[in-house]
């Protein structure tokens, strides 16, 4: 059946018409017969059993009987009537019970002649009563398709209401089939389909909708799978192909003076091994003529910030400007007095803009920034405004990603060079963005497909595992002796609340409230205390955060505000109060502050005694692991990838039959295949991928992509 057949509006499809049409549209998406096509049984129901009257258990599951309908009265009750058939078999007698479209039944039921009836039962008074179930007369039942495997298709309330039950789905997909004679077009080559031995698309289709067998049912789920991952994987990979094509980077071909100089002297640790592999990566990248588009995935702790800094150098050296852009005040401070330190002696220049620089301060900024004076620039959002002009800027690094939005990434790309000498037009800068979010490959695979990505696997040397523990409310009296105890071995803590942005003024008072007993607590002169939260001035709050960085407070108190970047090797312990409340993500994030020294770092995560079994899998999971691609994963599994940042634009919130978790196997064959298929046939030129450039082109021009940066 060819593809435009397939178009036809599902209208057309005889017993469906205008009002149903509408509803499909409505309800379900469908609209074309192609759309009914590609909805997929969410489960099955095994319908070679048989019940018994006298077999009828309480419980959820779908049961079929045989059996004659002897008697059938109306019931008035408050609301309407009751429609209520008396059903019975050799071994006993139950009732049927219709609330809607009695009217039908009425007039269609035929008393004392077999049926097959389907469907949930409840007790009702006593007596075992099926609502609404499906009715087929067993003579039909007979003839039918000899269906093992009952399809049970995405519902709706309002479908059913409007008679659109699973059943008459199943026999419009019945429809369907006749129509098309079942015959629909192959959508993968015969090479992939020989390899991975997949059925056709055709009996992948027939034995989706109609599965014949146990067997078939998951050779036609594995063959659609891989089918729908591997055109998303297709339309990523080629994306990221043409980008590299068509968008022309800066060639940084000199590792220059600078690097070297620094990797010889200025160094002050040796570089882990996945740190020296991702800074090669990204070399490769800056010395390959295509702009540079990679995401550096590693862990807290793991690293980062000095692969950006050497990233810098590499930009430096070949005469272009750099500059890093952090989501908080604090943060690009943090980076600003680290990264000066670092780059001390080498002549380099580096300046901080953030949204507390003042007027006067910037405008040298600005100028030298234009004049080419200024090597790197270093801040938050502030670097974003159009006052803000780079001479030459040849690289951008964003830190802390998954707190910007793809907006901000796209006007860092546009602030490359203004129109710098010797060469035409704008060349956008290289873009390295940096995430401690680690987004489980299989998700960062399918959602940056069009990113390259690096990823550091492993911690710098001499690092302690965190101990982390979950004690309750009631323990806090031994949770501050503990405190007073890791405080006299000259250790600092945090103590964090949580600050919720829709209940904010409750959160702030818990924060004032805790803030104020962790103080009658911690009495003055012996104990000092910081604090810092959302509603402070930027000013006050650098203030507080030096006083603990700088060692003068042993305990800061603070809102999630410190949960990014922040580096107080001393630090030891980490007290998440109302735990409960944070998501997995940002637990770790949180307990990602400490342990950065050489000292036995804790987390303690309090809560009170109530807690949802979800909230308990993610405090047991913090307990369990530090490792941050594991609790990514969990947080996968409990959370979706709906609300993992950037999968709304993605399309993979949008598949039909795969799931993104658990379909991880097939994901990375159907990438890899993508992969292999498009680096030997780029263009799909080869008479063999014929097909598959057919599907391709068919695909795209059905489905609208989302839209990378534009
Ligand atoms: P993140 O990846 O979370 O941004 P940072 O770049 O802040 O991590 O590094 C965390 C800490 O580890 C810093 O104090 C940094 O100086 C240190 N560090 C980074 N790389 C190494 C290394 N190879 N050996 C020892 N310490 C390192
Ligand atoms: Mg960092």
């Amino acid at each position: 059946m060819n593809a435009g057949f397939l178009q036809t509006p599902v209208a057309y499809l005889k017993g469906v018409g205008p009002n149903r049409a509408e509803s499909l549209q409505s309800e379900l998406g469908i609209h074309v017969y192609q759309d009914l096509l590609n909805l997929f049984p969410n489960r099955y129901i095994d319908k070679t059993q048989y019940y018994k009257v006298n077999q009828l258990q309480k419980s959820n599951a779908d049961v079929q009987l045989i059996g004659k309908i002897v008697h059938l009265k109306t019931v008035e009750q408050k609301k309407g009537t009751r429609l209520i058939a008396k059903f019975q078999d050799d071994t006993g007698e139950m009732e049927l019970v219709w609330f809607r479209g009695q009217k039908w039944i009425r007039d269609n039921l035929k008393l004392n002649t077999p049926y097959v009836i389907f469907g949930k039962c409840n007790v009702f008074n006593g007596v075992f009563s099926m609502p609404h179930p499906e009715l087929e007369l067993l003579k039909e039942h007979q003839e039918g398709l000899k269906v093992h495997m009952q399809p049970v298709y995405p519902s709706t309330e309002k479908l059913s209401n409007k008679g659109l039950t699973n059943r008459v789905i199943s026999k419009l997909m019945q429809q369907l089939f006749l129509e098309t004679k079942g015959k629909f077009s192959e959508t993968l080559s015969d090479g992939i389909r020989q390899e991975l031995k997949l059925i056709s698309k055709s009996e992948a289709l027939f034995n989706i909708h109609f599965p014949k067998s146990q067997e078939l049912l998951a050779k036609a789920q594995f063959r659609l799978k891989f089918e729908e991952l591997f055109y998303l994987q297709m339309q990523l990979i080629a994306k990221n192909m043409l980008h590299k094509q068509r968008i022309k980077g800066n060639n940084f071909d000199q590792v220059g003076a600078l690097f070297n100089e620094f990797y010889a002297n200025q160094l002050p640790f040796e570089l882990t091994n996945a740190q020296k592999r991702v800074i090669k990566e990204i070399r490769a990248d800056l010395g390959s003529n295509a702009q540079m588009n990679r995401l550096l995935q590693g862990d807290v702790g793991s690293g980062k910030t000095i692969v950006a800094v050497m990233s810098m150098l590499l930009a430096i050296d070949n005469g272009f400007q750099a500059c890093l852009m952090a989501p908080t005040e604090i943060l690009a401070n943090q980076h600003y007095t680290g990264i000066s330190e670092l780059l001390d002696g080498t002549g380099i220049t580096c300046e901080l803009l953030t949204g507390s620089v003042k007027q006067a301060a910037r405008k040298p900024i600005h100028e030298q920034l234009e004049s080419g004076e200024l090597h790197i620039l270093i801040g938050t959002h502030a670097l974003l405004e159009d006052k803000v002009k780079f001479k030459n800027l040849g690289l951008a690094i964003i830190d802390e990603q998954h707190r910007f939005g793809v907006a901000q990434r796209s006007k860092l790309w546009h602030k490359g060079s203004s129109s710098p000498e010797g060469t035409s037009g704008a060349i956008p800068p290289h873009i390295l963005v940096m995430t401690a979010t680690p987004i489980p490959r299989t998700l960062a695979m399918s959602l940056y497909g069009d990113l390259d990505i690096s990823v550091i696997d492993e911690l710098p040397p001499g690092r302690k595992p965190i101990k982390t523990v979950h004690r309750y409310d009631s323990n806090r009296l031994k949770v501050f002796q503990f405190i007073r105890d890791e405080i006299k071995k000259g250790r600092q803590i945090y103590i964090v609340y949580p600050l919720i942005q829709e209940s904010e003024a409750l959160d702030y008072k818990d924060l004032m409230d805790g803030y104020e007993s962790i103080v009658r607590d911690f009495p003055m002169p012996e104990f000092q205390i910081s604090i810092v939260h959302g509603q402070m001035k930027p000013a006050d709050k650098e203030y507080e955060m030096q006083r603990f960085v700088n060692g003068e407070t042993q305990i800061m108190v603070a809102t999630t505000v410190i949960e990014v970047g922040v580096n107080v090797p001393n630090a030891s312990v980490m007290i998440i109060e109302s735990a409960e409340r944070f998501g997995l993500s940002q637990l770790h994030q949180l307990r990602g502050r400490v342990g950065r020294g050489a000292d036995q770092s804790f987390c303690i995560l309090m809560t009170s005694h109530k807690l949802s079994s979800e909230a308990k899998t993610r405090l047991e999971t913090m307990v369990r692991t530090n490792d941050g691609f594991e609790i990514a994963e969990v947080d996968l599994k409990l959370r979706g990838p709906g609300d993992i940042m950037g999968t709304q634009q993605s399309g993979i919130l949008n598949l039909k039959i795969a799931d993104i978790v658990k379909d991880n196997e097939i994901l990375k064959t159907a990438r890899y295949y993508a992969l292999q298929l498009l680096k030997a046939d780029p263009s799909l030129e080869k008479p063999e991928n014929l097909i598959i450039r057919h599907s391709y082109a068919q695909l795209v021009k059905y489905k609208n992509i989302w839209n990378y940066i534009s």
